[in-house]
């Protein structure tokens, strides 16, 4: 197999699914983790797509990943949902944790939904979309326990907290349009990606790393291994970017009872997410009646800034809107396949072995064989 092979969609999806269910997963839960992966991979997240199931598949086999679990319901207020995801996996409880939380919405024009507990529940976008898809707009805050510290704080030079994702989606103002989604890791790359260069012996940009003694380096390997301190991820933005991330750490850690990350508070050694989303049913609101117009004229309005030269253009052509990005690949990627590197194949491939599922039948089942 040579460095990377290209998978189309349905045939990952179908040799993902197949696994899950070996681990003991029912077939909805199968087909909601195969499906959630697939799309972060197809939206352009590798960081956050198949690449994660080798974990997962770990995580169960080891019992820290409990299959066919669902959300609890631990405090209900009418617009305020307080859920336990019972350390299910997070494609299911984040999803029946939004469809409890949008139907709610409908019923008050709002709902808080906090929910924590969850083994990781992937790309938070995918949380957005759904809730932008039944019509609302919502913001997630999600931070991450159970592992070591993976970002910096401002002027720091050691981990204090994780990668703490910041969502917010608005929904598409026609039918069968897009919705916009702002989905960013408040470092200033999502550890996922740190990993994804690992494993295709890439460096990272610039200024994006710090080692165990504060010194920048383009080394992504320092962020693995267990010999001595590891490095830390930069937050975004410099203060500001720092300054957001404690803000999701505490909405989404301390507000939700799920925990914040702090002296050892890790130990556990499997991801764990917590999640504070505000859901707003934009038809309550006093912009109800010209909220759609005003969204179209004012994303036209950004967009039509004339193209400033250097890398966005080269790449893009001109100016984006969240979630552009991500449908443009997902559009190129159903068409050519999913690029996966042969590395993060082989660890499908083993963690499939783990739950009796052959080398064979994993590359049949993506269409390698
Ligand atoms: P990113 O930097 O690729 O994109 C961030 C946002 O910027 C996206 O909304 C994207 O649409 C937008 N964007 C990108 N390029 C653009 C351009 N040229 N013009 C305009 N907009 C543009 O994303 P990231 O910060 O690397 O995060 C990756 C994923 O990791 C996210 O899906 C996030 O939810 C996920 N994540 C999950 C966890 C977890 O614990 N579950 C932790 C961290 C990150």
């Amino acid at each position: 197999m040579g460095g990377t092979v290209s998978i189309k969609a349905e045939n990952l999806t179908a040799a993902v699914r197949h696994i899950v269910l070996a681990g003991g997963s029912n077939e909805r839960e199968a087909a909601l983790v195969a499906e959630n992966l697939v799309l972060a991979n197809l939206m352009g997240h590798d960081s956050h797509g198949v690449g994660m199931l080798p974990q997962y598949i770990l995580a169960v086999v080891e019992k820290r990943l409990k299959v066919n679990a669902a959300p609890s319901v631990v405090g209900d207020h009418g617009a305020i949902l307080n859920l336990d995801g019972n350390m299910g996996y997070g494609q299911v409880i984040g999803h029946d944790a939004m469809e409890m939380g949008i139907r709610r919405a409908r019923e008050h024009g709002v709902c808080i939904v906090s929910l924590r507990n969850s083994h990781h529940i992937g790309r938070i976008g995918h949380w957005g979309e759904q809730c932008a898809a039944a019509g609302m707009v919502a913001t997630h805050y999600v931070n991450v326990v159970g592992r070591p510290p993976l970002v910096a704080p401002f002027g720091g030079s050691d981990a204090r907290f994780a990668t703490n994702p910041y969502c917010c989606a608005l929904p598409a103002v026609e039918d069968g349009g897009e919705p916009i989604v702002l989905d960013m890791a408040t470092s200033k790359i999502a550890m996922g990606k740190v990993r994804v260069a690992m494993n295709k012996g890439e460096k990272v940009a610039p200024e994006t790393l710090i080692d165990s003694h504060g010194h920048p380096t383009d080394d992504p390997r320092i962020m693995f291994g267990n010999k001595g301190p590891l490095g830390a991820i930069l937050a975004f933005g410099g203060h500001k970017g720092s300054g957001l991330a404690v803000i999701v750490e505490l909405l989404a850690g301390a507000l939700t009872g799920g925990g914040t990350l702090h002296d050892g508070n890790w130990q556990r050694n499997t991801i764990t997410n917590n999640m504070f989303s505000v859901i707003v049913d934009p038809a309550r609101l006093g912009g109800a009646d010209t909220w759609r117009a005003e969204l179209a004229d004012f994303v036209k309005w950004v967009k039509a800034s004339p193209a400033a030269p250097g890398e966005n253009t080269e790449k893009w052509g001109g100016v984006l809107v969240a979630g552009e990005p991500e449908r443009r690949s997902r559009a190129r990627r159903l068409a050519e396949g999913i690029p996966v590197d042969a590395t993060t194949w082989g660890e499908i491939v083993e963690a499939g072995k783990s739950v009796g599922v052959g080398a064979n039948q994993t590359n049949a089942a993506a269409g390698l064989a």
